[in-house]
């Protein structure tokens, strides 16, 4: 029987069968020297295996969705959004969550696994068939079509790109494909705290998945490699670019968003070096 987002608990969260074979297979490959890996493409070696599957583990989705409450939707909804696209689907947890408040959501990622884990967690959650495309931000035009009010991309999943040039083509990607007064919301990890003054963290938002540890591996200027430790004692990498809050807002006013506000663990107010995580709310017009 197909359950709701709130009748979640992390131990109840199985993937199918189907969706297990597909995703199993494939193990994390780093190579000889971890702290090389600087490439936006390596991320479909991340998402692979058993990390697909744990990943739900990690960010726990009943917790999740009690911690950000109506944050995202209050925001698309103040704007009058009907149609989203999410760009960074993951496991599909804001896809979800856009499908069961109503909106017309189409659900974006580059990892092929990803895709099938939320293919399968929409039908889990609430029976809903997710609309998906494998595609890549940097070539988003060429693999989803049509025009949205709304691109999300969230999660620090935007991190995954290691180049300027990268970054800037993406965002432009995502430019193009809102209306003219369309509005994109990504989140990424505080990453000038964790820089300038060490990485803690509540684990209040996203990570909150109970006995999994979400911590640096090793942190410069060009890369930050978090270390994930499951209960069964089995590990996986993340190597992400560590985006600066104000370099963050400068690319996307560049690429042409006329407003960015940035809130901090999604309050208006804050200090910089408060919260665990920025979210930046650009609009087009
Ligand atoms: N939004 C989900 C969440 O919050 O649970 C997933 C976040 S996960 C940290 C990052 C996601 O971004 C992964 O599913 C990965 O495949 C995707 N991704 C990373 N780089 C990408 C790229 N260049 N194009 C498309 N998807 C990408």
């Amino acid at each position: 029987m197909a359950k709701s987002v709130d009748d979640l608990a992390s131990s109840e969260h199985q993937g199918s069968p189907d969706t297990a074979d597909l995703v199993a297979r494939e193990e994390q490959v780093f190579g000889e020297n971890p702290l090389e890996v600087r490439e936006s493409d390596h991320y479909t070696h991340e998402y692979v295996g058993g990390f697909v599957e744990k990943w739900d583990e990690l960010i726990d989705w009943k917790k999740r969705y009690q911690s950000e409450g109506s944050f995202f939707i209050d925001q698309l909804k103040a704007r009058g959004v009907r149609s989203v696209l999410d760009v960074a689907t993951g496991t599909g947890f804001h896809s979800v969550r856009l499908l069961e408040e109503g909106f017309e959501a189409v659900s974006a990622d580059g990892s092929p696994q990803m895709l099938a884990k939320a293919f399968s967690n929409g039908l889990t959650y609430g029976g809903h068939i997710l609309r998906v495309v494998h595609a890549d931000w940097r070539w988003l035009n060429r693999d989803v079509h049509g025009e949205y009010d709304a691109i999300v991309c969230l999660g620090n999943s935007f991190t995954h790109l290691f180049s300027e040039r990268d970054r800037r083509k993406a965002l432009a990607e995502f430019y193009a494909m809102l209306k003219h007064d369309g509005v994109l919301i990504i989140d990424q990890r505080n990453y000038d705290s964790i820089l300038d003054s060490g990485f803690s963290t509540k684990h209040t938002y996203y990570y909150a998945g109970e006995d999994v540890s979400a911590e640096p591996d090793y942190i410069d200027e060009g890369l930050a490699r978090f270390k994930y430790t499951f209960p069964d004692r089995s590990e996986f990498f993340l190597n992400m670019y560590p985006l600066r809050k104000n370099y963050m807002r400068r690319l996307m006013r560049e690429v042409g968003f006329q407003r960015i506000d940035t809130y901090g663990d999604f309050q208006e107010t804050y200090h910089d070096t408060e919260p665990d995580f920025f979210i930046h709310v650009a609009e087009k017009k």
